[in-house]
C-alpha cells in the first residue's frame, strides 16, 4: 500500500510500504477514506534532520473498518469511523476522566512510533476505545465536518474549555490556523459574549467573521495586546485560546488575558519553558490547556454538526489525493491554503 513519509524538512515522499495489518487482538485496520494535514504536522516539515527511514505522517482520519482483532468487542467491519489523533484503551483511570491523551496505554498517531493516517489504510491499536462509529455513509455530505472531529474541532473546543468561555464574557483567539477557527466556533458554541480574533490573512478572517468572531486585532506583539487592552476596557479578554504555539503567542495570550483570566493553549509549543511566566503570575492568569482528549468531545459535538449548527469542515480549502500530499505540505507551509484535505 502507499503511504506518507517524511524524510526531513521540505522532504515529503509517497512510498511503498508493507501492508496494514492486525497485530495485536485489540487492532482495527482502517481503509482511510479522508485524512488531514495538520498545522503540526509543519513543525517537522520546518525542522527534521534527514533521516534514512523517514517517519510516516499522518493523525486525523476517517474510514472504513477492513478488519478487527479476535478482542474487539465494538467496533465492526464496515463501520465507518473517527480516528482521532490519539489512541487510547478507554478503561484506564484517566480515559474515565475523560483524559484520554494521557490513557496509560494510548499514544499518538503518526509520531514515528506509531503509523500515519496519510496512508492508503492503517493499523489502529486499542480499536474499542480509540474509534468512534459514525451514523453516517462514507460519501456523506458533512464529511468535512466529521472530519474536523478528529482533530481540529474537537482541539478549539477543548481551547475554549481550558480558557473557561463562559456566556457573555469576551474570549480572545490567538492564530488564525485551522485549529483558531474552529475555536472561534467553540467559544460561540459555548455563548461567549464578544469574540476577538488575533490574525492577518485576510481569507481566515473572513472566515473566523462567519464562524463568529465579533472583532479582528491584526497587529502583533506589543501593538495587539494594546488594540485588544482599547477593546476590553483597558483589562484584557476573561478568556485567551491560544492556538499556535511560539513563544512569541504565548506572550500575547498572557498578556491579553485579564487579571483571573484563563489563557488555554492547544498550540503544540515549541519551546522548553513556558513564556510570560511572570505577567501570569502577577495577574492571576491560569494557563492550562494540552493535547486535546478529542474522543472525549464526539458525542458533545456530533450533533450540532448533523443538525447544522456548526460547519468546521469549511476549514478545509483544498483536497488532494494521496499522490499530491507532498505538494499539500508545501501549500500549507506556504500558507496558500487554511488545511488540506486527503481523499483517497
Ligand atoms: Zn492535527
Amino acid at each position: 500500500m502507499r503511504a506518507t513519509v517524511m524524510f526531513g524538512a521540505g522532504d515529503v515522499r509517497i512510498e511503498n510500504v508493507a501492508d496494514a495489518r492486525i497485530i495485536e487482538a485489540t487492532d482495527a485496520v482502517v481503509i482511510v477514506s479522508r485524512a488531514c494535514i495538520c498545522g503540526s504536522d509543519l513543525w517537522p516539515y520546518k525542522t527534521m534532520e534527514q533521516s534514512d527511514t523517514g517517519r510516516r505522517m499522518g493523525h486525523e482520519a476517517i474510514g472504513v473498518v477492513a478488519a478487527v482483532g479476535a478482542n474487539v468487542r465494538t467496533i465492526e467491519t464496515g463501520d465507518v469511523v473517527i480516528m482521532p489523533f490519539a489512541y487510547s484503551d478507554g478503561s484506564c483511570v484517566f480515559c474515565h476522566d475523560g483524559l484520554l491523551t494521557s490513557s496509560i496505554h494510548g499514544g499518538f498517531f503518526g509520531t514515528g512510533v506509531m503509523d500515519g493516517a496519510q496512508a492508503e489504510a492503517l493499523r489502529v491499536p486499542l480499536a474499542d476505545g480509540t474509534l468512534f462509529a459514525l451514523p453516517v455513509g462514507k460519501d456523506d455530505a458533512l464529511m468535512p465536518s466529521l472530519l474536523t472531529l478528529s482533530d481540529v474541532m474537537g482541539t478549539g473546543h477543548h481551547a475554549a474549555v481550558a480558557a473557561k468561555v463562559a456566556p457573555g464574557k469576551t474570549a480572545a483567539v490567538v492564530g488564525d490556523g485551522a485549529v483558531g477557527l474552529c475555536g472561534v466556533i467553540a467559544a460561540r458554541r459555548l455563548d461567549a459574549g464578544r469574540i476577538i480574533i488575533l490574525g492577518r490573512h485576510p481569507d481566515r478572517i473572513a472566515l473566523a467573521k462567519e464562524f463568529g468572531a465579533t472583532d479582528v486585532v491584526s497587529q502583533r506583539g506589543d501593538e495587539a495586546v494594546e488594540r485588544v487592552r482599547e477593546l476590553t476596557g483597558g483589562f484584557g479578554a476573561h478568556s485567551v485560546l491560544e492556538c499556535v504555539g511560539l513563544e512569541g503567542s504565548m506572550n500575547t495570550a498572557i498578556a491579553i488575558a485579564r487579571p483571573g483570566g484563563a489563557v488555554g493553549r492547544v498550540g503544540v509549543p515549541q519551546d522548553e519553558t513556558m513564556p510570560a511566566s511572570r505577567p501570569a503570575f502577577y495577574n492571576n492568569v491560569t494557563v492550562s490547556g494540552g493535547p486535546a482528549p478529542v474522543r472525549a468531545y464526539i458525542e458533545e459535538l456530533l450533533p450540532d454538526i448533523v443538525e447544522g449548527r456548526i460547519e468546521p469542515g469549511r476549514v478545509f480549502d483544498r483536497v488532494v489525493p494521496l499522490d499530491k500530499v507532498p505538494d499539500g505540505y508545501r501549500a500549507m507551509n506556504e500558507r496558500e491554503t487554511i488545511k488540506v484535505m486527503v481523499k483517497n
